[in-house]
């Protein structure tokens, strides 16, 4: 029994069998039962055939063209494919480990590739490229050209827990959740989009787990505990039973905290003051959350999560318009706050250099006014749809006055044309120059939200999906504490309403300091609601403002974490006072 210790990002208990997930190399380890081991050896045997067809003919073609010596390269590799040590072996893996054959060619490659890096003789070590290379074709025609991680991850057997190097929040978002029961990365902070999703979906995770998916063999029973953030690999009979039993206590306590009674009291402090709570909603399955929480509206939609169940060029005007309008209407009377596209150009296919998303660039809405063809578009389809309830517009990642001023007149060029009206716009500020200049945004818009998942990053410059540095990611850094206020002081001075939609405030600590700096008005991941609304009826406003203030004057987030628990706790404890 080992113990692996991340971050636990999503609540909760799940017992399985470890399938791997490699996406760096789209290599996929997962344990098959004994009666899929034929299968799998025929589906190598099939793949070999395949790739000896195509390279003999790449072979006569050169053959053709430019002669023998080029054509030799690749009656090389023709003949690696008859070799023992290569596809025999991948065969071997097949059976006696009992896992799936993609994975088997992987391990074979791997194994053979060490061989060739400890001989001396350098015309053989370079052979190993060419090893590189029909292992590579070996597993693109395993895969038939269509089968992605999503298609393969349906064929588990039996409860499993997915354990991947990375996992894309477009991936997570497709996968049957009723067969994986939870999910490990090795990459990511607390804030990483995949972890945001985990919460939505209820589904325990734990994430900066730093080389699990490289240590753990496929297969080999683990318990997750997305609570504290730790995964046991290999555990004792009494071990796995333990936390069946804790997995189904879990589910209880979901099942109270989320009683409609509770649900639907009012959050309002205990000195009387109410706070809206409304929901960050990705899936249109979260609405479903959203009631049992009593969200008072959608306060953040991420509308490019449309995008990971189809692309751009099938997201027409009228498929935007179809969804937002469901949207709008699954949650009237109460409001929904739409954000447009916050995507960079590699998530458009445009071209522009591999970035994982929330990095700087061409992202958000300087995206979108670069691509104005896309943002009219959208912006013509949530014109359309704001007619059928009340709908906010929202632009992510805003850095100065003059994009908001270009993108406000795209709108009203586009409602002018529909002849309709242009729905209340609004800004993000989660960017440090946003909250610098507040003060000059907020004339320029209807409401303003602060995006503390990325002013966190780009204020201390931390990556926020790189679990290296994620110790650096602290929302109590005095740094943050005091944008944020700028921005509330800025929103008030100027009577602009001014909400927040970060993770932050879903952790009850942070949001009583939120609360002491003035914001009433919160929207956060709809699994976290209900918590939410027990800090914010145990505190007293009043209290929370004394707390903020000296929070701002102490020098270090360690000081200002200290301070802050003793002194929420006092609070709690003495809200009952007149
Ligand atoms: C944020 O940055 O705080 C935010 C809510 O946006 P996202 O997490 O989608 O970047
Ligand atoms: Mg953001």
């Amino acid at each position: 029994m080992e113990r692996l210790t991340g971050i636990g990002v999503s609540p909760g208990v799940a017992v399985g069998r470890a399938v791997i997930l490699t996406l760096r190399t789209e290599a996929i380890r997962f344990p098959i039962p004994p009666e899929r081991v034929e299968r799998e050896v025929a589906a190598l045997r099939a793949a070999r055939k395949q790739s000896q067809h195509q390279l003999q003919d790449i072979r006569d073609r050169l053959m053709k063209g430019r002669g023998t010596e080029l054509a030799a390269i690749f009656d090389a590799q023709i003949l690696m494919l008859d070799d023992a040590l290569f596809v025999g072996r991948a065969e071997e893996i097949i059976r006696q480990e009992r896992v799936n054959a993609a994975w088997a060619v992987h391990r074979a490659y791997e194994e053979l590739g060490a061989v060739f890096a400890s001989v001396e003789d350098e015309y053989l070590r370079e052979r190993e490229n060419d090893v590189a290379d029909v292992a590579g074709r070996l597993r693109m025609n395993l895969r038939h050209g269509a089968r992605s991680p999503r298609d393969l991850l349906r064929e588990l057997d039996g409860p499993s827990i997915l354990i991947a190097d990375e996992l894309t929040a477009s991936l997570a978002a497709q996968l049957d959740w009723t067969r994986i029961q939870g999910f490990a990365v090795d990459a990511g902070s607390r804030t990483y989009h995949t972890a945001i999703l985990a919460r939505s979906l209820k589904v325990p995770a734990i994430v900066g787990l730093h080389d699990a998916s490289a240590q753990i063999p496929a297969g080999t029973p683990v318990i997750l505990d997305g609570t504290i953030g730790e995964l046991v690999v290999r555990p004792s009979a009494t071990a796995i039973d333990e936390a069946h039993r804790r997995a189904s206590r879990v589910r209880r306590t979901h099942a109270t905290t989320s009683d409609p009674a509770v649900a639907h009291q009012p959050a309002t402090t205990a000195d009387g003051v109410h706070i809206r709570l409304q929901a960050n909603v990705e899936l249109l399955e979260d609405l479903q959350l959203l009631r049992e929480h009593g969200a008072e509206g959608v306060g953040l939609y991420r509308s490019e999560f449309m995008l990971s169940s189809r692309s751009l060029p099938n997201v027409t005007e009228d498929a935007q318009y179809a969804l937002y309008r469901n949207l709008i209407e699954q949650v009237a009377p109460q409001p929904v706050t739409i954000r447009t596209f916050d995507l960079d150009e590699r998530q458009l296919g445009f071209g522009g250099p591999e970035r994982r998303r929330g990095r700087p660039g061409l992202r958000g809405l300087r995206l979108g006014l670069a691509r104005p063809d896309i943002l009219r578009t959208q912006l013509r389809a949530l014109v359309r749809a704001g007619a059928h309830g009340r709908l906010r517009i929202m632009f992510p990642f805003v850095t100065g006055v003059e994009e908001v001023r270009e993108a406000k007149a795209i709108l009203a060029e586009v409602a002018d044309s529909l002849g309709m009206p242009p729905p209340l716009v609004g800004a993000m500020v989660e960017v440090p120059a946003a909250a610098l200049i507040a003060d000059l945004l907020a004339p320029e818009v209807d409401f303003l939200t602060i995006g503390t998942n990325d002013l966190i990053q780009y204020c201390l410059a931390v990556d926020r999906t790189d679990d290296r540095v994620s110790e650096f990611y602290e929302p109590l850094h005095p740094a943050v504490l005091r944008l944020i206020r700028l921005v509330r002081r800025a929103a008030s001075r100027l009577h602009i309403p001014v909400s927040l939609c970060g993770e932050m405030a879903s952790d009850p600590a942070l949001l009583g300091l939120l609360v002491g700096l003035g914001l009433t008005d919160f929207s956060m991941t709809p699994a976290a609601l209900p918590m939410a609304r027990q800090t914010i009826q145990d505190l007293r406003a009043d209290d929370a403002r004394k707390i903020a203030s000296h929070a701002l004057s102490l020098a270090t987030a360690e000081e200002i974490e200290r301070y802050l628990f003793e002194a929420l706790a006092m609070s709690a404890a003495s809200k009952s006072r007149p």
